[in-house]
């Protein structure tokens, strides 16, 4: 990505869920761009502890990680002040942990549902909560919410999901309105199919389902989302990410941006 060598010297972002997937990808590349990181999420530790100091020595930045439970505010809250003392508060909030579940609403389990909306979407309000006041302070910030294709349109079996990423959309607007003048953008990133452990659960059951192949199954899915035969990568999602960072953004805010080959184009 190119917004100048380095350009996010000097900040410090959290990602949360950067332990796997579109986490790790857009941690990846706000380090590649010179910013210190803080990774979440969960995992074995001595793999996490592997991938910490392997991107603390490819990138040449600071990087940490919290086990903070996303699904816990005091956990959420005890991350953000463990942040400011030790790497010195967030500039770049990117709240991108998520969980899914699939089942009809009639059928849905009362703790599936709660699980999902507490970690997709209150989530996003107590991360939000703790690293305002921090960002106002220094009068720059940047919040970019992992919602998703489904933030913006809905399928069957995914109520908890689809309720909770549109909510995220919401939520998004709202500080963009509130921070609109404190120098701290707010944005959403709407991802259609990313080929991470997301979804090759969902790939899998489809495929066991159907007894067809995991890669049939995928096929399968591309075709009835998207008018693009193909996934987005943790990589572009990340250079997104970095784009919003950048001082061209600057005035963009409040934006869902689709990145999904068409999905909600239709
Ligand atoms: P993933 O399963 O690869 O990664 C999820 C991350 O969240 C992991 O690091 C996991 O440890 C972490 N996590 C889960 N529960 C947590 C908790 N309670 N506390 C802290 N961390 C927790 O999934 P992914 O596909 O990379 O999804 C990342 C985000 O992107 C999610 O918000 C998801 O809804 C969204 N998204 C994914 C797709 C897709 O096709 N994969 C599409 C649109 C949006």
């Amino acid at each position: 990505m190119s917004i100048g060598n380095k350009a996010l010297s000097g900040k410090v972002a959290l990602v949360t869920g950067s332990t796997s997937g579109i986490g790790l990808g857009i941690g990846r590349a706000l380090a590649g761009a010179g910013a210190d990181l803080l990774l979440n999420g969960f995992g074995d530790p001595a793999v996490i502890e592997t991938l910490r100091a392997g991107l603390a020595a490819e990138f040449a930045v600071r990087v940490a990680y919290s086990r903070a439970d996303m699904s816990k505010a005091s956990e959420i809250a005890a991350m953000a002040i463990e942040a400011e003392a030790s790497l010195g508060g967030i500039d770049i909030l990117v709240n991108n942990a998520g969980i899914q579940f699939v089942a009809p609403i009639e059928d849905f389990p009362e703790d599936r549902w709660n699980a999902i909306i507490a970690i997709n979407l209150s989530a996003v309000f107590h991360g939000m909560k703790a690293v305002i006041p921090g960002m106002k302070k220094k009068g720059w910030g940047r919040i970019i919410n992992v919602a998703s294709a489904h933030g913006l349109v809905a399928s069957g079996q995914k109520a908890a999901y689809v309720a909770a990423k549109h909510g995220v959309l919401g939520l998004t607007k709202v500080a963009a309105i509130e921070l609109a003048n404190a120098g701290v953008t707010a944005n959403a990133i709407c991802p259609g199919w990313v080929l991470t452990p997301l979804v090759d659960k969902q790939l899998g059951a489809r495929a066991k389902e159907e007894s067809i192949t995991v890669d049939a199954a995928a096929k399968e899915f591309l075709a009835e989302k998207q008018p693009m035969a193909q996934f987005t990568t943790p990589e572009a999602i990340g250079d997104l990410a970095v784009f919003l960072c950048s001082d061209a953004a600057r005035t963009m805010t409040g934006v869902p941006l689709s990145i999904d080959g068409g999905w909600v184009a239709q």
